[in-house]
């Protein structure tokens, strides 16, 4: 079987798993997942399975990258903060549904392969820096959308504090990766609005010595 009809059977899958965006759809279907991954792992790239990046690190299951993506509810205006960039993957996808995408990896060389990645598939709306995420991006604040794509013990504030009103960050939350939840985190006029997407299990936000 050929990438393409693989990325098509994947899409087929991703539809029976509840993500009903037709923008988030088409563009997962076009988005060459094989090149986030090292070459040995490439015949799973269109499997609906988390695979290893390095440093302890996954790119997520497409499955999570597409719920997650979709509950972010985002249009081509929004400026987008994401927290974790990890392989790229889901960067690339925002930066096809979004206006500007800033990112934040605690991983230099991850960060590096990324990087290299959106030169590869000739993207111009993602800013990426290094640095510890949980901190945000103060010089670009405030944010239409954050995404954070490790699991954090908390909502963390830095973050929610750097959401526009009306805002939404999507974020998974729990304490090991067994109980996790993918909260939406809603900034209004007041306060903060939650709510649950679904249980799910990501590799923790850890605090960089940066
Ligand atoms: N969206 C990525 C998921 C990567 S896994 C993908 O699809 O490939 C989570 C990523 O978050 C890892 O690369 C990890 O290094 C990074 N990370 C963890 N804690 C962080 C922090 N405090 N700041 C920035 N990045 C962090």
């Amino acid at each position: 079987m050929n990438f393409d009809s693989r990325r098509v059977q994947l899409v087929l899958a991703l539809r029976k798993a509840g993500i009903t965006d037709s923008k988030v759809m088409a563009v997962m279907e076009s988005i060459p997942r094989n090149i986030f991954l090292a070459p040995i792992l490439v015949k799973h790239a269109y499997e609906d399975v988390a695979l290893p990046i390095g440093f302890e690190q996954t790119l997520s299951q497409p499955g999570v990258v597409g719920i997650m993506t979709q509950a972010l509810d985002v249009t081509d205006r929004m400026k987008v903060l994401e927290v974790g960039t990890g392989s790229g993957y889901q960067t690339v996808v925002l930066s096809r549904l979004v206006r500007r995408v800033y990112t934040i990896e605690r991983h230099r060389e991850l960060l590096e392969k990324a990087e290299k990645r959106f030169k590869e598939l000739k993207i111009s709306n993602i800013t990426a820096k290094y640095g510890d995420g949980t901190f945000g991006w103060k010089a670009q604040e405030p944010f239409d959308r954050i995404m954070v794509t490790a699991a954090s013990l908390d909502i963390p504030p830095i973050l929610a504090d750097q959401l526009s009103i009306g805002g939404i960050m999507v974020v998974p939350i729990g304490q090991t990766s067994d109980l996790q939840s993918i909260l939406k985190v809603k900034r209004t006029e007041d306060g903060f609005e939650t709510e649950e997407i679904r249980e799910v299990s990501f590799v923790p936000l850890i605090p960089a010595e940066v």
